[in-house]
């Protein structure tokens, strides 16, 4: 039998499939950053996969939405994939005016892009993130650069950086170069910094309009790194206030115990259009990619709500985090195996099956189709913890016969404490 053709067999292109081992990895990644969310008072949130078309495209800006998924239904309604939270939370806020701000929520949940697949670029992934919504406070900024900070660390990142940089710095910069109209396209030039050899950004800065020496001199100026803590200072040299703003977020990020983690780089301008203040990305050890990105977006939530509210978050690309952090799989052993020598042991291995689930051990019970030796081996090399055999001698003393597939020794228990469910074979 032929089956499938060869590439049915693969799944869509840019998509991954999640089998156990690495599910349980994601998982035990996922408990691990709601944990840290849940901790600073962040609740979680959750919305269908599909939106309006629309709604997606509002946001977007050009690249984007490119890169929506992008279908209609069989009623004709143009829809789309989702291809981050933000949007959705805006969406969600814009009819639940009176929740009282601010607000915290927090997502670890699938988003699609049209992507061109590559190396940490896939076209479904998973994106864990926060939205701090309805405060203007430097306080909100701190709090939201500090849970990402706790949240790498949260999964042993010991290795990272988050980098920040201001749109409204970077506007006075610009304006100071002389550039004007092409603000956008010049930022999103900028963006490619590290992703594109130098000479393409020149290119596409020429294209934005700006001559030579001052694309030379915006690159120059961009090359620029400060430690965090000399953020004040420096953002100071644009706009005071900006400077003021700032002294008052290194003082908050001190507060939290991360502020060495931080370091001023003007190539962090984040692609998007809508960011209005703080923008930052996160990376982790030797890997290259940005492992989460984010930053205030306060005129964001008024395209969809009619009210300006001032907010921000970010959000983490978890498959990047994990391959950074070198989480790939993880196993999730039975804890018993369960084997019915005879037909007539079946009803008791049931039995023995059901009292060790009530416990919460992960229990399976032999179908009848391997022989003893084949369970065994099968068990050892899944990693089973304890296997369990009841034989006619077993019932007859009853008793059962478990097995330590760690130690290697056998050990005979009374069958009515099985009955009555046991923490540990080994307990009294
Ligand atoms: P963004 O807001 O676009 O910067 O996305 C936030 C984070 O999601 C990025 O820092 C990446 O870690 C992750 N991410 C973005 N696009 C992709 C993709 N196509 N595949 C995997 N992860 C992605």
């Amino acid at each position: 039998m032929p089956g499938l053709e060869d590439q049915l067999r693969r799944p869509v292109r840019g998509m991954r499939d999640i089998t156990p081992e690495q599910y349980y990895a994601l998982k035990k990644v996922e408990e691990g950053l709601s944990k840290v969310a849940e901790a600073f008072g962040y609740r979680r949130i959750e919305t269908p996969a599909v939106e309006h078309f629309e709604v997606l495209a509002r946001k977007a800006g050009r690249e984007i939405v490119d890169e929506i998924y992008y279908f209609r239904d069989k009623a004709g309604r143009e829809l789309g994939l989702r291809f981050d939270m933000t949007v959705p939370v805006a969406r969600v806020l814009s009819y639940r005016l009176d929740e009282p701000k601010p607000v915290r929520w927090y997502y670890f949940t699938k988003v699609w892009r049209y992507d061109e697949p590559q190396h940490g670029r896939y076209r479904e992934f998973h994106q864990f993130g926060v939205e701090l919504v309805g405060s203007d406070s430097p306080r909100a900024d701190a709090e939201v650069l500090a849970l990402m900070a706790k949240s790498l660390e949260a999964v042993g990142v010991r290795d990272y950086v988050i980098k920040l940089n201001d749109r409204a710095a970077m506007d006075r910069m610009l304006a100071s170069l002389g550039v004007g109209g092409s603000r956008e396209e010049v930022l999103r030039a900028l963006d490619k910094r590290g992703k594109v050899p130098d000479g393409e950004i020149l290119e596409m800065l020429r294209r934005a309009g700006l001559d030579g020496a001052t694309a030379e001199a915006l690159m120059a100026l961009i090359s620029e790194r400060r430690p965090g803590s000399e953020a004040p200072d420096f953002f100071s040299k644009y706009d005071r206030d900006l400077g003021e703003r700032y002294s008052r977020i290194v003082k908050a990020l001190d507060a939290y115990g991360v502020l060495g983690r931080f370091e001023v780089d003007l190539s962090i301008v984040r692609g998007l259009d809508y960011y209005t203040g703080l923008v930052f990305e996160a990376y982790a050890g030797e890997y290259r990619l940005a492992v989460g990105g984010g930053g205030r977006y306060d005129n964001l939530i008024e395209l969809y709500s009619g009210v300006k509210t001032p907010a921000l978050g970010f959000a983490i690309g978890v498959e990047r985090l994990m391959e950074a952090a070198g989480i790939i799989r993880a196993e999730r052993p039975l804890d018993y195996y369960i084997y019915p020598v005879t037909e007539d042991a079946f009803k008791t291995a049931v039995e023995v099956a059901e009292a060790l689930r009530d416990k919460g051990a992960s229990v399976a019970v032999d179908l009848g189709e391997l022989t003893l030796r084949e369970a065994l081996e099968r068990a050892a090399k899944t990693g089973v913890a304890y296997f369990v055999i009841i034989g006619r001698k077993e019932l007859e003393k009853g008793v059962v016969r478990i097995r330590d597939m760690r130690k290697r020794v056998e050990l005979e228990v009374e069958l009515d404490r099985v009955r009555g469910g046991l923490a540990s074979p080994y307990a009294p």
